[in-house]
């Protein structure tokens, strides 16, 4: 927790975005705020930077990180483009979607980003303060969540505590507040290796191919890597589908559910996307014993808020 130095807060104005972007070409990392969750950032070229991160996070090195670019110019310095992702980035980018495609020989990156893979994952962030950063180091922002290994994403600049970084980038609550869909690009066809804020309903409509789950059925689909980490652990035990109250049970309310905080009582599920993360925080250090969270719907980003909340109850179950 915390680390040994300090940590320091800066707000998000243009001279706090010079500092982290001084930082980033010294080789040093922050954290940052995307649309998403905020993200721990290095440049991605510095080999000694991205072995930060992943010291930071104790994130195993087989996970590899998203690469944060500006726009589809700079992904082209670092992947091949087909035209299904072409299709894709004009119509997502920038947004929370994240493409696995086939790395560049020649892309300057350094190994551990893409953790030894032929693909690299590239993104283009919908949040202004992450684009003057990564437009001001001028090259790719390696940044995975800014949360130590296994544990809560932060939604929130105060969540990013628990995590060894000198500096964060404040510029309040992620409007999002799930991460990225990952999706690999095939010639014909996609392949979601981790849902995410974009729904794959809507993916596969712009894309007009079929949207592979990972896993599921087809045998050769890839999973991401890191979904095979346990992750999303809050620090007690956590009970899904929850309708009752009871008593040591702090339970997240969703619609006509109340609950002793409600995610959405309007029962839309964006809103509690981006209410999620810094609900089970609260959850954890409100005293009680186990949370539980009212039944979610499992459409648009009910299906990923679904999937982090079933890998948060596997986590609860078998914590260190
Ligand atoms: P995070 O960095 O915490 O947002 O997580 C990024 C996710 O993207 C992890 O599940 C990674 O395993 C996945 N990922 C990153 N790069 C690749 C890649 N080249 N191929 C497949 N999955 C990837
Ligand atoms: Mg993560």
């Amino acid at each position: 927790m915390g680390g040994t130095r300090p940590q320091r807060r800066i707000a998000a104005d243009d001279r706090g975005i010079a500092e982290v972007v001084r930082q980033l070409k010294a080789g040093g990392i922050a954290a940052v705020p995307t649309e998403t969750v905020y993200g721990l950032a290095a440049d991605a070229a510095n080999p000694a930077a991205v072995a930060r991160v992943f010291r930071a996070k104790g994130r195993p090195a087989a996970n590899p990180l998203i690469v944060h670019v500006a726009n589809r110019e700079m992904a082209a310095r670092y992947a091949e483009i087909p035209p299904l992702a072409d299709r894709l980035m004009a119509r997502f980018w920038p947004g929370p979607l994240t493409l696995v495609l086939p790395r560049r020989a020649d892309a300057p990156l350094t190994g551990a980003v893409t953790a030894g893979l032929p693909t690299v994952a590239l993104r283009a962030p919908d949040h202004p303060v992450m684009q003057a950063v990564i437009r001001g180091l001028g090259r790719g922002v390696a940044a995975p969540s800014a949360n130590v290994s296994g544990r809560l994403s932060p939604t929130r600049p105060e969540h990013v505590a628990e995590l060894a970084v000198p500096l964060v980038l404040d510029a309040g609550p992620c409007r999002l507040g799930l991460e990225s869909s990952v999706v690999k690009v095939e010639e014909d066809r996609l392949v979601l290796l981790r849902p995410g804020s974009l729904d794959s309903a809507t993916l596969a409509e712009a894309a007009g191919v079929p949207v592979e789950l990972a896993g599921a059925g087809a045998k050769e689909a890839p999973e991401a890597p890191g979904t095979a980490f346990r992750h999303y652990a809050p620090r007690l035990p956590l009970d899904l589908d929850v309708t009752e109250a009871a008593a040591g049970r702090f339970l997240l309310g969703f619609g006509p559910v109340p609950g002793d905080l409600n995610l959405s009582p309007a029962g839309d599920v964006a809103e509690a996307a981006a209410n999620l993360f810094a609900a089970l925080y609260r959850a954890e250090t409100s005293g009680a014993e186990r949370i539980g969270v009212a039944p979610i719907p499992a459409e648009g980003a009910g299906i990923a808020i679904r999937d982090r909340l079933q890998r948060a109850a596997a986590a609860s179950r078998d914590r260190p």
